[in-house]
């Protein structure tokens, strides 16, 4: 599989998978997105596999022959060791438990792919390499979590200082190791801004490679299309009855890896990207206008996102016109988040993390009383959002065990202003050899 850049129009200049891994960004500073979107094989036989057996069907696709079958195999079974349960909350409408992972977000899939795939690629080379990232939250546990104890390989995640719960900050500064921690005093977008800087600098790269673990990153994007093929597989195999998926969305790779699921025949009709109050893209949808904006802050805070990195890969792989046929937008107020939790563990006892309830309220609204079947992405457990959930249901959300492990962690790291010369510094002191 070739990749090319989103600004090369002319499709010039390919990079292979280990290339558009270990870069993250192309150099034209557009985003890498595969070639083509080969067939997946027939879906009847498809849902009756294993996780772990179809993110391998899928997966050696678009990584092979840069990683060899069997050390494909044996990153997807050492990634994806925990379940991805399908739960039916009403008849014909299902919830997919994205966050049975060790940081209990969904990023888990991706980062984990990522951090294995770029730890064979280095394994053997000689140079180390450096991963920076932002977050706003969840990306930094999950990239933390996926790349420590991996050789060769330097973390950095940076996130803004006093805006990520308690929790998150232990999940991202409480490892330790080859993983360190920055708590920039400014916001997510500071902390992306100085990741983007420090990737594209050439002092920052002497004797090593640079990369970043941002969404932007293909490798995170194509282990997040496994989990849409397996549930949609499982859910709706002859494809016949119009599955309509809703996906709650910030930096909108999470979309985009279901649209491409889609484009290689995973049985789904249409989607919903459900925002919160940063609503950049379902006003695009309504309007064809796409006016990005500073990010407003909300109890669904990973989804904090106004100037969405991965849309210039959904328009360039849909036109307006093909996009909202198969998309519909969608954004909910902090009071309609706080509501639909309330609203369903009063019905279900089911508990919603504020992420995942945008997305069940959203795909509730769209498909109404109709016999549709619909399947919400749930990308959070809980137990990581307690300050928001636990008032709206009026009872406590109790720990999952990898949580604990996590909160039991001491937070280590750097503190400084969004300032790059500062930061440079650090990372010429921090991260040498
Ligand atoms: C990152 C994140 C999202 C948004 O996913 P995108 O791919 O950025 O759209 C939604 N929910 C949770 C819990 C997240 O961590």
């Amino acid at each position: 599989m070739r990749y090319f850049s989103t600004r090369d129009a002319g499709r010039s200049a390919p990079a292979s998978f280990r290339d558009a891994v270990l870069r993250g960004l192309a150099p034209d500073g557009g985003l890498y997105v595969p070639e083509t979107f080969p067939a997946l094989p027939e879906p009847g036989s498809l849902g009756r596999l294993p996780f772990a057996d179809l993110a391998f069907e899928i997966g050696k696709r678009f990584a092979c022959p840069d990683l060899s079958e069997p050390q494909l195999a044996d990153l997807v079974e050492d990634a994806y060791d925990f379940p991805v349960p399908i739960v039916e909350l009403k008849p014909g409408r299902h919830a997919l438990e994205l966050f049975r992972g060790p940081t209990a977000a969904f990023k888990d899939f991706g980062a984990r792919f990522m951090a294995r795939a770029m730890g064979r690629f280095v394994a053997g080379g000689g140079r180390r390499l450096l991963v920076l990232t932002a977050t706003s939250g969840d990306t930094g546990g999950a990239v933390a979590d996926g790349f420590h104890g991996v050789d060769g390989i330097d973390v950095v995640v940076l996130y803004p200082e006093g805006r990520v719960s308690p929790l998150q900050e232990r999940q991202i500064a409480g490892l330790g190791g080859n993983v360190r921690a920055v708590s920039i005093e400014g916001s997510f977008d500071d902390c992306q801004a100085l990741v983007k800087r420090a990737c594209a600098d050439p002092a920052v790269a002497i004797g090593r490679l640079v990369t970043s673990a941002n969404s932007i990153n293909v490798a995170r994007l194509i282990p997040q299309t496994f989990y849409y093929a397996y549930a949609a597989c499982a859910l709706d195999p002859d494809g016949r009855r119009g599955l309509v998926v809703s996906v709650p969305s910030g930096n909108y790779g999470n979309l985009t890896a279901g649209l491409y699921a889609r484009a290689m025949g995973a049985p789904i009709a249409s989607f919903v990207a459900a925002a919160n109050a940063n609503r950049a893209v379902p006003d695009y949808l309504a309007t064809g206008r796409y006016e990005p904006r500073p990010s407003i802050a909300t109890v669904s805070n990973a989804m904090d996102v106004g100037a969405p990195s991965n849309f210039e890969r959904m328009t360039a792989l849909h036109p307006f016109g093909e996009l909202t046929k198969l998309v519909r937008g969608a954004s909910l107020s902090d009071a309609e988040t706080l509501d639909a939790i309330k609203k369903e563990e009063a019905r279900s006892g089911y508990v919603l993390d504020p992420h995942g309830a945008v997305a069940w309220e959203a795909l509730n609204r769209a498909l109404g009383d109709s016999d549709t079947p619909g399947l919400a992405c749930l990308t959070a457990h809980p137990a990581k959002f307690r300050d928001v959930v636990e008032p709206a249901i009026g009872r406590p959300v109790p720990l999952p065990p990898e949580l604990e492990a996590a909160a039991a962690r001491t937070p280590v790291g750097a503190r400084m202003k969004p300032d790059y010369a500062a930061f440079l510094e650090y990372l010429r002191d921090a991260t040498k050899g």
